[in-house]
């Protein structure tokens, strides 16, 4: 039974190119990057200021202003943590904190816990599609602000905000805005400056890199400050002490470097394989919904809703396939999606709701077989239903 991984969102392959990369630093470049006192320490910082600048360009940023973390789950700790305590210690009367319902749950979170530290989250909501309202979000901004933070496009539904229009009010009130990137970077056009981001997070492993590293976009003119999150030797402009994972940031680098290079290619693989999709299912008769159809989507993450036949049956039915049902963090409970039902899905829609992602090594033929087997997945779980 040959497997079909339709989970890119939740994590991505390492390209062979970024693995070639790594190789040679696992075992022969293995010195520590901070160890200037000798030539192997020197060349492993070499490796790692190479790949900072790939990754600064990627997004558009200078390269002092990238700060290398474990992942995008601790870039937006470090960013929304960091940017509010060091208001607090500052004296700083901003207390509010703005995030968007369908963040990712470290996103929210990190804004929540913010609460105990005397801050006041606030959660915006967001229409049919996905997208946040622009006038809730100056109404929200209305009590002075600390930060804001919405994401470029979202890990469920690959839904993108306007973030530039959105920016452009959360910097007219003053606050400070960041961007969880993390399925963003890479798959579309993304530019710090022109989005004018104060703070930015970005992953390794959601743009065919490796899991365990991450960074994040931290503003220099005019400057942000952060307060960290760990105490240590002060490494990262001592926003972000401990010894930095070479290897790891070399194939960071190394998959940034590709991204900007190829994600137009990608993308128009990744648009043409989604219409294959949906045409295979019209074929088959199969009955379905695009979630947030009329928003502007990343095309590699699909909402697919099959009407009558609940997500998990479909999974239980295709164990040859690899795809989820929400992101991978929440996959686990059965709560239905926090992200659909922000959208305004009842229950059984959301339940009814798969995430399918493709990604650049996903191939037409694949995408036969998709087609072929959740057609015939939905049609035998309806009838089963129908009959019980
Ligand atoms: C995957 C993901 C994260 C978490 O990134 P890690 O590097 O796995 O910690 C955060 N936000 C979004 C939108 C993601 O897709």
């Amino acid at each position: 039974m040959q497997e079909i991984y339709l989970d890119n969102a939740a994590s991505t392959p390492c390209d062979a190119r970024v693995m070639a990369v790594m190789a040679p630093l696992f075992a022969e470049e293995f010195a520590n990057p901070h160890s200037d006192t000798h030539a192997p320490g020197k060349r492993a910082a070499e490796a790692v200021e190479q790949a900072r600048g790939h990754v600064a360009e990627l997004i558009g940023a200078d390269p002092r202003e990238i700060i290398f973390t474990s992942g995008a789950t601790e870039a937006n700790n470090l960013a929304i943590k960091g940017a509010a305590r060091f208001r607090m210690k500052q004296g700083d009367g901003r207390k509010r904190i703005i995030a968007v319902a369908t963040e990712h749950k470290c996103v929210l979170e990190s804004v929540r816990d913010l609460a105990q530290e005397g801050f006041e989250p606030v959660i915006l909501g967001v229409d049919h599609n996905g997208r946040v309202d622009p006038a809730a979000l100056r109404d929200a901004l209305a009590v002075p602000t600390a930060l804001v933070s919405i994401m470029a496009a979202n890990n469920e539904t690959g839904v993108m905000q306007d973030l530039s229009s959105l920016g452009r009010i959360v910097k007219e009130a003053g606050a400070l805005l960041h961007s969880d990137l993390a399925q963003a970077a890479g798959k579309m056009a993304i530019d710090v400056r022109a989005l004018d981001l104060d703070l930015a997070s970005v992953s390794a492993h959601k743009m065919y890199g490796p899991k365990g590293v991450g960074a994040l976009f931290v503003r220099r003119r005019p400057r942000v400050r952060l307060e960290p999150l760990f105490s240590g030797g002060g490494q990262e402009r001592g926003l972000r002490s401990g010894t930095l994972p070479s290897t790891l940031i070399a194939g960071f680098g190394e998959a940034a470097r590709i991204a900007r290079a190829e994600w137009q290619a990608d993308d128009h693989r990744l648009t043409a394989l989604a219409q294959q999709l949906f045409h295979g299912l019209r074929e088959r008769q199969t009955p379905f919904v695009i979630n947030a159809q009329e928003a502007r989507r990343l095309p590699g993450i699909i909402s697919l809703r099959l009407p009558g036949a609940p997500a998990t049956r479909i999974m239980e039915a295709l164990p040859e396939m690899a795809l989820s049902v929400g992101s991978a963090c929440s996959s686990a409970d059965l709560a239905p999606s926090y992200v659909l039902t922000a959208m305004g899905l009842n229950p059984t829609e959301a339940a009814e709701s798969l995430r399918l992602s493709p990604g650049r090594f996903t191939t037409p033929a694949d995408i036969v077989r998709v087609a072929e087997l959740l057609a015939d997945a939905a049609q035998r779980v309806r009838a089963e239903r129908s009959t019980q």
